[in-house]
């Protein structure tokens, strides 16, 4: 306890020992709330067989409680200024290592390699920089690294998106994309109060369970997408509309009507109505008749 980090006291006096200053276009609003951080550690379900990933450890706050859980605790901060801060709030934990890097850039397969292969699950734990927030979980996804949940703080609204079902506005292609992969669950909602700076959103601490397989099965998955993305291209639009506007040609408009009729959907529905089964039936409809 003597160690930690996280109180407000406490960070604003390493940030001052150090002479450190934040940095706003690195997402660095650091989390103060020690019970906030213990419950994302804990939502991650560690214990000393496992390890975690740490996306932006800061000065360390998270990283202890992750410490104190997990085998083994691996933090990739890109910011060269916390490694010194950061040496000194891991000193009392030996298995957690820092890699100096920018996420998005590195080799995570050969991290794991190098770090995890005794372990018997990982999972990535971060209060996540909020700019960077969609491609640093998208590559995660898309890498099918062996995870076993992603558990984040990012953007409430974000959160949102990636956990809606259908028939709403915040359901779209990022629902979707994150529900091919994971089961989502939102943990808690925390207010901009908990941390330094506060940022001008409120926040929530996402779980993804990450699938074994698939809830759908798809002839291709780059196709899937596409034909996700096509369809939520222009929300107001009807399902028709957007894809004769990006999959079909006007002289195929008959072929599309009869796909759609095929798989039982009526052409004047909204993307946002449709389920991740019926993207997928239609999406292989589609790859079928181009073959
Ligand atoms: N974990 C700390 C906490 O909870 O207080 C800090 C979280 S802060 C929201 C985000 C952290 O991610 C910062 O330390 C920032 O420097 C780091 N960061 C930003 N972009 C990054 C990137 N592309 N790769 C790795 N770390 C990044």
């Amino acid at each position: 306890r003597a160690f930690d980090v996280a109180s407000p006291k406490r960070t604003k006096e390493i940030i001052q020992k150090h002479g450190f200053t934040l940095k706003k276009s690195l997402g660095q609003n650091f989390l103060t709330d020690a019970n906030i951080l213990h419950n994302i550690a804990s939502a991650a379900k560690l214990d000393p067989s496992k390890g975690a990933l740490e996306i932006g450890p800061g000065i360390g706050a998270l990283t202890q409680q992750l410490a104190k859980a997990a085998g083994k605790v691996v933090a990739v901060e890109i910011d060269g200024r916390l490694l010194p801060i950061l040496k000194e709030t891991l000193e009392p934990y030996p298995h957690a290592s820092v890699v100096h890097g920018d996420v998005l850039k590195l080799d995570l397969g050969k991290l794991w390699h190098d770090h995890f292969a005794g372990c018997s699950g990982v999972s990535v734990v971060a209060n996540l920089p909020y700019y960077v927030t969609t491609p640093i979980i998208m590559k995660l996804l898309e890498e099918k690294l062996p995870l076993e949940h992603i558990v984040v703080m990012i953007q409430r609204e974000v959160a949102d998106r990636m956990s809606a079902k259908p028939g709403g506005k915040e359901y779209g292609s990022l629902s979707i994309a994150v529900q091919y992969y994971a089961v989502p669950d939102i943990v808690t909602i925390v207010p901009p109060t908990v941390f330094i700076p506060q940022p001008n959103v409120d926040s929530a601490v996402i779980r993804l369970k990450l699938r074994e397989a698939p809830p759908v099965r798809v002839e291709d998955e780059g196709f899937f997408f596409e034909v996700v993305h096509a369809c939520f291209a222009q929300r107001r639009k009807t399902l028709s509309n957007n894809l004769l506007a990006g999959l079909f040609g006007k002289p195929e408009k008959p072929a599309m009507e009869a796909i759609l009729a095929e798989c039982g959907i009526d052409p004047s529905r909204r993307g946002e109505t449709l389920s991740i089964s019926e993207y997928a039936s239609l999406a292989n409809a589609i790859w079928l008749y181009r073959k």
